[in-house]
């Protein structure tokens, strides 16, 4: 049994942890590579350097000082990484928004970051600037010829502004396990360490790499394992500002990626949309999947359709976010999340706080260089997630003898009927397996006698047809009688979140059907 209490070990890293120092490190050495791509627009790292030197150079104009919050409210278009490492090259903080926000929910950023600017694109000007004239901050469109000229107009900063590792870097707005939403407070450390983890031991990029870059980068996910990493290999990243199966093949095969990065959802997408026959995939090494669970089903048909490997990992946005992952040095377990990545540590926590028996369920805790200072100016938030410096995740997991991790399910998705536990995902894993289910999602309602009911909401593969009784039957057949849902529905689209996460919550569950 490791001892959970000891101090966790050195980082093999020597590496100055400074995001900053990637991209200088990638201009130096890679300076006439391309960096990023976004359809015509193409940037070499001498480019990406000099464009977020000039916005450096004009954010502390604008008076950005070390420390400064400033929000970023872009799809994934080239003015991202400029920005973001601009932000950062002034010594500034990122908040990295989801350009879809409406003007309260950019005011409530803006107001709890107190971030005093906001970069956005021009077509998310409207709701930015409300937000920017009611907290009384300045607003950038980023793309303007105004905002172009003054770019173009700075003289570049020639050094990043002196940050230490342990300096706050980004805050990533999150509801987390609880809530409103929270800005959880990553330093270079935590973001550096986790990008090289992903580079060097996850991806094993390099500069003949071409990243997939169709996770959203205001996410954890994309932030990381797409931007950082592609930063810290001197690799290509290739933008797709909205997820669309069909240009992602385009942009795949276009642009020569040779590692695939997406959400569950997205590979359902691609596989749904109909991956051609003698589409010339034949740079595609990787694919790599995270965010949500990967149902078995489609973890296989991706593999087969795509031809390569697909490796599963899990994290959070408080964890940078990569806590687990199935090495690419070892078989990967299907339907597992893998191992603990390099410097971090797992262990899994029972109800009563005590290290779970063996083989027994518990609440995956993290700890390591990765895990966030904390939540931005939320010290009992804080207190209640990390520990004695172990982060509480809220998901539900168990370990195998060979310490493969297995998400069960998150604690608060658990649905408890009639006191036994119901874990939505084996019961999606059972969906996924019928021929006619495209997606699926098992939610609880309220039940006057159980408590609570299990309910399936699924879209249906594009001309097939089944019947709820069928469905409901078919999981019936296959788990313990207490677990199959009694109410089945069927839906053209299931709610999903910015990263094409299944908004569980949104579900709005008909139990008025006849099987109820
Ligand atoms: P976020 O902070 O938006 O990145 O969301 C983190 C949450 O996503 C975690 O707490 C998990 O519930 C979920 N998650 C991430 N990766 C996985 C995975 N591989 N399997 C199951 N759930 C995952």
């Amino acid at each position: 049994m490791p001892d959970h209490s000891a101090p966790l070990a050195t980082s093999p890293l020597d590496t100055s942890p400074l995001l900053t120092s990637l991209l200088a490190g990638s201009a130096r050495t890679h300076g006439e590579r391309v960096a990023v791509r976004q359809d015509e627009t193409v940037l070499t790292y001498a480019q990406l350097d000099d464009a977020s030197a000039r916005v450096a150079a004009l954010l502390r104009a604008k008076g950005v000082r070390a420390g400064d919050r400033v929000a970023l409210m872009l799809p994934n278009v080239v003015h991202f990484p400029v920005a973001y490492y601009g932000v950062l090259r002034a010594g500034g903080v990122v908040v990295p928004l989801n350009p879809l926000l409406k003007a309260r929910e950019v005011a409530f950023a803006l107001r709890d970051s107190g971030a005093r600017i906001v970069v956005v694109s021009p077509q998310f000007t409207d709701e930015a600037a409300t937000a920017a004239a009611e907290v009384g901050a300045e607003c950038l469109v980023a793309g303007s010829t105004e905002f172009d000229a003054l770019v173009r107009e700075s003289e570049p900063m020639p050094d990043a502004v002196g940050r230490t590792a342990d300096d706050t870097a980004v805050i990533l707005y999150t509801s987390g396990t609880t809530g409103t939403p929270k800005g959880a407070e990553l330093t270079h450390r935590n973001l550096v360490t986790n990008a090289l983890t992903a580079a060097e031991t996850l991806l094993q990029a390099g500069p003949d790499d071409v990243l997939f870059g169709g996770l959203p980068l205001f996410h954890a996910f994309g932030q990381t394992c797409a931007l950082n990493t592609a930063v810290a290999a001197g690799a290509a990243l290739t933008l797709l500002p909205r997820f669309d199966p069909v240009k992602a093949l385009d942009i795949v095969c276009g642009d020569g990626v040779t590692i695939f990065l997406g959400v569950p959802t997205m590979y359902t997408a691609l596989l749904n949309s109909g991956v051609p026959e003698g589409l010339d995939l034949s740079r595609l090494r990787l694919a790599v999947s995270g965010g949500a669970s990967l149902p078995v089903e489609v973890l296989h048909d991706a593999e087969n359709r795509l031809g390569v490997t697909l490796l599963e990992g899990y994290g959070l946005s408080e964890t940078s976010p990569v806590a687990a992952f199935n090495s690419p040095d070892r078989p990967r377990k299907a339907g597992s999340i893998g191992l603990p990545v390099r410097g971090v540590e797992l262990r899994l926590v029972a109800d009563d706080g005590t290290t779970a028996a063996p083989g027994a369920i518990g609440e995956i805790a993290i700890r390591g260089e990765n895990v966030m200072k904390g939540y931005w100016n939320r010290p009992d938030a804080t207190a209640e997630a990390i520990r004695d410096g172990w982060f509480h995740s809220g998901d539900l997991a168990r370990v195998d003898e060979d310490g493969f991790y297995f998400i069960v399910d998150r604690k608060k998705d658990l649905i408890i009927r009639g006191g036994y536990n119901v874990y939505p995902r084996e019961i999606e894993e059972v969906l996924y397996e019928h021929p006619a289910v495209a997606e699926a999602a098992v939610v609880g309602v309220p039940h006057a006698v159980h408590g609570e009911e299990t309910a399936a909401v699924i879209t249906l593969r594009a001309g097939a047809h089944a019947m709820a009784t069928e469905i409901r039957d078919y999981v019936k057949e296959r788990v313990a009688a207490y677990k199959y849902p009694r109410i089945v529905t069927f839906t053209d689209a299931l709610p999903k979140g910015a990263t094409g996460k299944i908004l569980k919550r949104e579900i709005v569950v008909d139990q008025h059907t006849p099987e109820h």
